[in-house]
């Protein structure tokens, strides 16, 4: 009897830029097994029709992204304790009829830093931001040993956070002011800076969450935003003296530990990046 076809996807909404339908089929065709992956724009009404449909047989595991990595938690049955601490889910298994969530964003920007030769172990890391990438992010660097800082425009934000760390972790996280003078007082204290803010990805792509005066060359300096590939801040780091490494590794990684999860293999990740990176140009 001919194998079924496993289904995959990602649901958003909107989703149609969505790169992850390129990268996990270009995966899939390297595995060699006989899989698709597709994105679904679900509006929030049908959020949860929609994913009781995906408990049908040979649906076998979705990514979640904006707006849905918390409101997908009511429907799950089950989510592993990374998406408990984060309260986000962006990849869900079937297990049988049973729906599990986990949260990949955290470990794909800590293994992208990594790969690039950052491990943050003990260093002093300072992120800028306090959306949803930020919690993933935050919360992975402080169970991998890193000393935490957070600066976000809303300061609220960025204390509720590391009231939170504290809470569930134990930790210490120092709350920066996001002004010029804060930042740059404090940048002789970091070792790596990574940007989770909005700022400077496209169309606004001149735009900088902090500025070039406030950078020291010492600083490794992340971004998460992968359009555009060189952001303006990347290009300042640059500038300055910084090693700088931009969005796709995170992209890659979170997905690749997508794959980890569904399929319990070792996931192509130059394969997956090759299709990131000549979509992206
Ligand atoms: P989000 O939840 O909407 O958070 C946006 C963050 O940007 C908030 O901290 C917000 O501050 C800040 N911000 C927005 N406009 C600002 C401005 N003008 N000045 C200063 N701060 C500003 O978004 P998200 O889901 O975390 O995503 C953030 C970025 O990460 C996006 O560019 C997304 O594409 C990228 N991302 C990349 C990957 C990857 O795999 N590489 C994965 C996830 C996300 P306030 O709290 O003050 O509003």
């Amino acid at each position: 009897m001919e194998e079924k076809t496993r289904l995959f996807g990602v649901i958003g909404h909107p989703i149609k830029h969505s790169l992850s339908p390129i990268m996990h089929n270009a995966a899939f065709k390297k595995l060699g097994l006989r899989c698709s992956y597709s994105a679904f724009d679900v509006a929030p009404e049908d959020l949860e029709a929609f994913v009781e449909r995906c408990r049908e047989n040979n649906f076998s595991g979705f990514n979640v992204t904006v707006p849905y990595k918390e409101k997908i938690m009511e429907y799950l049955d089950s989510v592993d304790e990374n998406s408990k601490l984060i309260n986000a889910v962006n990849t869900v298994k079937l297990e049988g009829r049973l729906l599990v969530g986990y949260n990949t964003d955290g470990l794909g920007c800590v293994k992208a830093l990594g790969e690039a030769g950052e491990k943050i172990k003990g260093k002093r890391v300072l992120l800028l931001g306090a959306g949803g990438a930020a919690r993933a992010i935050s919360f992975q660097c402080v169970l991998e040993g890193a000393e935490l800082m957070i600066s976000n425009r809303t300061m609220m934000k960025a204390m509720d956070l590391s009231k939170e760390i504290k809470e569930k972790l134990g930790r210490r996280v120092l709350v920066v002011n996001y002004s010029e003078k804060s930042l740059k007082d404090i940048m002789p204290c970091v070792d790596v800076l990574v940007n989770t803010t909005t700022v400077g990805m496209h169309p606004k792509i001149h735009s900088s969450p902090i500025s070039m005066e406030a950078l020291r060359k010492e600083v490794t300096v992340m971004d998460i935003i992968y359009n555009p590939l060189e952001t303006q801040l990347l290009r300042n780091a640059k500038k300055k003296g910084c090693k700088t490494i931009n969005g796709v590794g995170m992209l890659v990684h979170q997905g690749a530990e997508s794959l980890r999860i569904w399929l319990n293999t070792k996931p192509p990740t130059e394969e997956m990046r090759k299709a990131v990176m000549e979509k992206l140009g």
